[in-house]
Parts: C-alpha cells; sequence; structure tokens
C-alpha cells in the first residue's frame, strides 16, 4: 500500500499561515477600545454603559465567576448570602440597572438581626432579660436596646452633619478622626464604646481604624435609603444576589474572558496594555480597573501611581470577614426556647446569623457564623478546619442544644480571597481629608472605579455611582 508522501515544505507553510491565523485571532481577541478588569458590579455596569455609548469594551475577569464580592452560596438551602445581602429602596441606580438588564428583586423578608439572643461571656441572656442585666451598661433610657443597636440612637444625637454628603465638606473636616476618639469626645464610655461596637462592627475593624466621618456618611445615608415612605426597608434579588451580576453579563456583546489575573497593567503614549499571570495580553485605548484597593497594591502599575493616590492604595484599611455556614439539622432552638440566632459580645464567633429562607417564612434554612474584625483575623490565621471545629464548639458550648444538630456547609474568608483581600475598605481616621477625592481619579490611561471611589453612597451602589463616573471619564477620553 502506497503512503501518501508528506510534502514537507507545503505543510511548513500551511503550519506558518495557520499559526498567523491564529495570532490574528487571539489579538483581535485580546484588543478592544476599552479593557475592563474585574466582573464585580462596577466593572460590568461600566462596560455595559460603554457599550450602550458605542464603545467596544472587553470585560476580563480573574475568578471563573462573575459577581466579586457579590456572592449567593447557591449550593447551601435558601441560597445565603456571602457577601452583598440586600439594597435600600433608595439604590437608585441598582434598581433602575436591576430594570435595565431584567434582575427580579423582591422586599427583604428577613431583617439583618432577627431572632438574635445576646451573649455575654459564654452565658446567653435571653433578649427579654437583657434590660435588667448587671453587663448592660447603657445608658437608662436605651436599656432595652441590644448592644449593637446602641451606635445608631448614639449617631442620631450626636451627628453634626446635616445630610450625608456633608462628610467631604471642608466645615467639618475636624470630624477626621477615629470613631472611637469621637464617640469619646462626646461623653460616650470606653466600656460602652467595646459593648456596642467592638464585637460587631461593620466598618473595618474596630472603632479605632475608621474615620467619624465615613461612619456618619454612612449612618446618614443608611438612613435615606433603606427608608421607604418612613418604613425601614430594603431587597433582595430573587434566587439570590449573584442573579443580579450576572443578568448584568447576560448583556454584554463581548464574552467575559474569566480566569485572567492581571499582573501588571502600563500606559504608554499610543495605548495601554495588562499582562495576566496566564502570560495573555491584552490593549486597549483605555483601561477601566476595578480592582479592590488591598489587591491593587500588589500589581505592578508603570508609570506608578503617585501622591495621594499611591498612599490611598497602599494605606486604605479593608474590612476582616470570615463565615462559617452551618446547615441546621434539627430545630435545637426548639429544644432550649431560645431564638435561633446570637449576637456575641465575646468569644470567637461575632453572630450567629438565621437565614430565613424557605418558602415559609419562619424557616431557618441555614445560619452564618459570622466573625468581624480581630474575630476574623484570629479565624484568618487558623487551618479552615481548625476554624470550623473552632466555630461548632463554641456554639455548642453556649447553646447544648445544638449539639449534633449542626452541619457545616461552607467557608468563606474574604481576606483570604486573593481577589478581594478583604470586605469593604473604608476611609480611615485623617484619610476622608486625604485621600477621597483624589484616589479615584484617571491614572494617565487607567481609569478607577469600584465602591471605595464611590462619594454619594455605599456598597453595591458606590460600586454603580463609580461606574458611571468611570465611563463618563472614558468617553471623554476618547
Ligand atoms: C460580606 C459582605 C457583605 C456585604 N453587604 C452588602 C450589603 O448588604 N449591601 C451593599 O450594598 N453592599 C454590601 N457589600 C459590599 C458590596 O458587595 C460591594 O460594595 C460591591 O459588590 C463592590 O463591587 P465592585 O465592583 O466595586 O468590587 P468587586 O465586587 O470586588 O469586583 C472587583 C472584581 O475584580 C476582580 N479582580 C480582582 N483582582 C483582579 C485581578 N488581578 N485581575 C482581574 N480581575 C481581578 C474580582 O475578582 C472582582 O470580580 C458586602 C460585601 C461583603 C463581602
Amino acid at each position: 500500500m502506497s503512503r501518501p508522501r508528506i510534502d514537507r515544505r507545503k505543510a511548513l507553510i500551511v503550519g506558518a499561515v495557520s499559526a498567523a491565523v491564529h495570532a490574528r485571532t487571539a489579538r483581535a481577541q485580546n484588543e478592544a477600545k476599552v479593557l475592563v478588569i474585574g466582573a464585580g458590579i462596577s466593572g460590568l455596569e461600566t462596560a455595559l454603559l460603554l457599550q450602550e455609548q458605542g464603545v467596544d469594551a472587553q470585560v476580563i475577569e480573574a475568578r471563573n465567576r462573575v459577581g466579586g464580592r457579590v456572592l449567593s452560596l447557591d449550593h447551601i438551602p435558601g441560597s445565603p448570602e456571602a457577601g452583598a445581602n440586600t439594597m435600600g429602596a433608595g439604590y437608585a441606580r441598582l434598581r433602575d440597572a436591576a430594570a435595565r438588564y431584567g434582575a427580579a428583586y423582591k422586599p427583604n423578608s428577613q431583617s439583618y438581626l432577627r431572632g438574635l439572643e445576646i451573649v455575654i461571656g459564654d452565658q446567653l441572656v435571653p433578649i427579654k432579660q437583657w434590660p435588667d442585666h448587671p453587663a448592660n451598661v447603657l445608658p437608662r433610657e436605651f436599656k432595652t436596646d441590644a448592644p449593637w443597636r446602641y451606635y445608631g440612637r448614639f449617631m442620631k444625637d450626636h451627628v453634626p452633619l446635616p445630610t450625608p454628603f456633608d462628610w467631604l465638606d471642608p466645615q467639618f473636616a475636624h470630624l477626621d478622626v477615629s470613631f472611637d476618639d469621637w464617640m469619646l469626645s462626646q461623653g460616650a464610655s470606653s466600656e460602652l464604646i467595646d459593648l456596642c461596637c467592638n464585637h460587631k462592627w461593620e466598618y473595618n475593624n474596630s472603632t479605632h481604624d475608621v474615620s467619624a466621618l465615613v461612619v456618619m456618611m454612612e449612618y446618614l445615608w443608611g438612613r435615606s435609603v433603606f427608608v421607604d415612605n418612613g418604613v425601614q426597608s430594603s431587597f433582595v434579588f430573587t434566587g439570590g444576589n449573584q442573579r443580579m451580576p450576572e443578568a448584568m453579563a447576560s448583556h454584554l456583546k463581548r464574552d467575559i474572558h474569566f480566569g485572567r489575573e492581571v499582573v501588571s497593567m502600563m500606559s504608554t503614549k499610543t495605548g495601554a496594555e495588562a499582562r495576566c499571570a496566564d502570560g495573555t495580553v491584552y490593549r486597549a485605548e483605555r483601561i477601566v480597573c476595578s480592582i479592590p484597593f488591598p489587591v491593587l497594591r500588589r500589581i505592578h502599575v508603570d508609570p506608578a501611581f503617585t501622591g495621594a493616590q499611591r498612599a490611598a492604595i497602599w494605606s486604605i484599611p479593608r474590612q476582616m470577614v470570615t463565615q462559617v455556614h452551618l446547615v441546621p439539622k434539627a430545630k435545637f432552638w426548639d429544644d432550649d426556647g431560645y431564638n435561633p440566632g446570637m449576637g456575641i459580645a465575646h468569644g470567637p464567633v461575632s453572630l450567629l446569623m438565621p437565614t430565613w429562607g424557605g418558602d415559609d417564612p419562619n424557616d431557618v434554612t441555614s445560619l452564618m457564623a459570622l466573625m468581624l474584625g480581630n474575630k476574623a483575623e484570629r479565624a484568618d490565621q487558623m487551618e479552615e478546619s481548625d476554624v470550623k471545629a473552632m466555630v461548632l464548639a463554641s456554639i455548642e458550648k453556649i447553646r447544648p442544644a445544638a449539639k449534633g444538630k449542626l452541619e457545616v456547609a461552607g467557608y468563606k474568608s474574604w481576606y483570604r480571597d486573593p481577589f478581594s483581600s478583604g470586605d469593604w475598605t473604608n476611609l480611615g481616621p485623617g484619610q476622608v481629608t486625604r485621600f477621597a477625592e483624589k484616589m479615584g481619579a484617571p491614572h494617565h490611561r487607567i481609569h478607577i472605579c469600584g465602591d471605595a471611589t464611590g462619594l454619594a453612597a455605599r456598597g453595591m451602589e458606590a460600586a454603580m455611582e463609580s461606574a458611571e463616573r468611570a465611563a463618563v471619564e472614558v468617553l471623554a477620553a476618547l
């Protein structure tokens, strides 16, 4: 049988041509007018706004999913949220985008702090007995409040800012001190601050590393956006909050490139370039970067960031949050007669928070053991398996009825996550004045978006706000 003759020269030519075609296709895929780094809310919204204006934008993302710090744990009953929990009625941008991209949302039936008892030391203090408990150091008129509610009351009586937008007004710059210093200056005792703030605290890691102006802004802003016609009001996306970024992504003309971890960015006279850990190189006229600052500080940028922006990228604090998700095998709270959840002043966990995720709004589908600040830092120093064991042991110590009734279903450390390196980033004492209006400025061909650079809102709504600013900047520059 005669074998077909292989023409070596022809084969080489065919090979070279196909390599060139392949390289050209790959180059075309890796070139766009604008490169958007990060498929969280801010990156997706920037790309969609640019696309709406006829700009060709390519989104790349380090992880293999969209959403960034919006993450619904779909493998756990009730899809508890590991990231963003809720949006307020006044999240106008996010709600408008939800309507545009077809993401359904519904009123949030589960108040964040619903169904909690108080734990002092190892002792569970039923919330009904709290007003008369010896550990209750709240002022007499507030003794019926749970400790974690008190700082809100304190703010109501003491915040001098007329509106949330005044946090940047130079006349209030003297309040750019630690929240702790400010509370002390207003007559609160350290004992009170410790009990009410430092075990369950949502602005960085304690009252010491956040500016009082940030807490005031967020308090006033929260009071306006989480209220509708005088009634507390918030929303969640149907089927889990991650459905929102997924809906956004489905409207992009270009497929998102996943698994592309950017390790360096460069601006030249003629264009911008981003290099990824896997060797892929992307070129564009402009880059929009949504990488959170604690991650951005590890990325090589040429020319380097300078001045206040560089200082902000390097020093802005990040909140540490670590969670263990638990599925109840039986309703241990029916056995001991307490509420299922707990706000824990001492011990390794900050909160045991139920998710009421069943068809029946009283069904607890899972519980999240939440560790914040120093408690999260302690957990992050341990092996994941040891954290899970520690959490179970500490719950069972307080609630013997829970023994053997909780199954570990999930673990999430936002600090250990290399593409977040923490949760929220809130400006520290002195940083509002130094950084707030400078840190989101364009840097050569790189434009910055992301929640930390929003000035009029917080969380997901700040991410949307920052996207609008970045898109407008890019459109003006092209
Ligand atoms: C536990 C928790 C609870 C929260 N609760 C609320 C809430 O109730 N309400 C609210 O409004 N907000 C809440 N937030 C905050 C909200 O999730 C964020 O403000 C918002 O999602 C931030 O969006 P972003 O696009 O700015 O950043 P991110 O979501 O962090 O997006 C950045 C993207 O960049 C990607 N990336 C990072 N590094 C690289 C790299 N080197 N190369 C390529 N891609 C990279 C990331 O993977 C990510 O997808 C919460 C967050 C957490 C973690």
